[in-house]
């Protein structure tokens, strides 16, 4: 049975495992995955290193180094990779200070308007699954199939610490979860685009849930949607 070019839109609050959900439905149905937050934390990272980002945010400055900025996903054996010209910045924009700048980064129009129009720009590439805070509201709201993930705070904070230590760092968990608060609610309460749960969006809860149960709760979604089998 063919799947159609069908858009699949992944929103929801902090280290609630959006991405890793987005990239098991990926791999089991053949779309492409792209993680919008790797951008906002790419251009975070930008900023940081060019000096337009540090205690307070230069917008102008900001404003000066995004249009030449070439920020752009690799796909590789070892997934999709986020690429600043030559340089892969996949692990530089996961540290809990990029974390730390990284919403109030996103919360500037101008930088949501640099980073849609390059979201829209990726998912012309047929089959896309792609993860975020507004991509079911504001950038694909035509969004064939729209999910919004959440999970309990204590699990996501957790997660995000077990995540970081495995990556090699030693964060302090009140550090991680204040971090996740933070961001939560300037993501929720910010002008532009706000993170909300689109009315047309299946909530799925995977505060209890393995990955195994997600998965078959994403087949009986997309199978009574699309008569897709995988
Ligand atoms: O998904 P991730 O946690 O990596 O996203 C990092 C940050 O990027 C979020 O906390 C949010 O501030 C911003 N973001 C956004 N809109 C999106 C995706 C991410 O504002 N669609």
């Amino acid at each position: 049975m063919k799947i159609p070019d069908i858009i699949i839109a992944v929103d929801g609050y902090s280290s609630t495992g959006k991405s890793t959900f987005a990239k098991m439905v990926a791999k089991e149905f053949g779309f492409l995955y792209l993680d919008s937050g790797a951008m906002y934390r790419g251009v975070t990272l930008a900023g940081m290193e060019r000096g337009a980002v540090g205690e307070t945010i230069d917008e102008a400055a900001l404003k000066a180094l995004l249009p030449p900025l070439d920020l752009h996903f690799v796909h590789s054996e070892e997934g999709t990779l986020l690429f600043d010209g030559q340089r892969c910045i996949e692990k530089e924009i996961r540290t809990l200070e990029v974390s730390g700048k990284v919403s109030p980064v996103s919360a500037l129009p101008l930088v949501r308007a640099w980073v849609d129009e390059r979201l829209h720009a990726f998912a012309e590439k047929g089959r896309v699954i792609m993860d975020g805070r507004d991509i079911g509201t504001t950038v694909f709201p035509r969004a064939e199939l729209k999910i919004f993930v959440t999970a309990a705070e204590d699990v996501r904070a957790q997660r995000r610490f077990d995540e970081l230590v495995s990556k090699g760092d030693s964060p302090r968990f009140e550090d991680v979860l204040a971090n996740l608060r933070e961001r939560d609610y300037i993501d929720s309460h910010r002008e532009t685009s706000p993170l909300r749960q689109a009315p047309d969006a299946f909530v799925l809860d995977n505060s209890d849930m393995t990955m195994h149960e997600e998965l078959v709760w994403m087949r009986g979604l997309i199978q009574g949607k699309f008569g897709i089998l995988a």
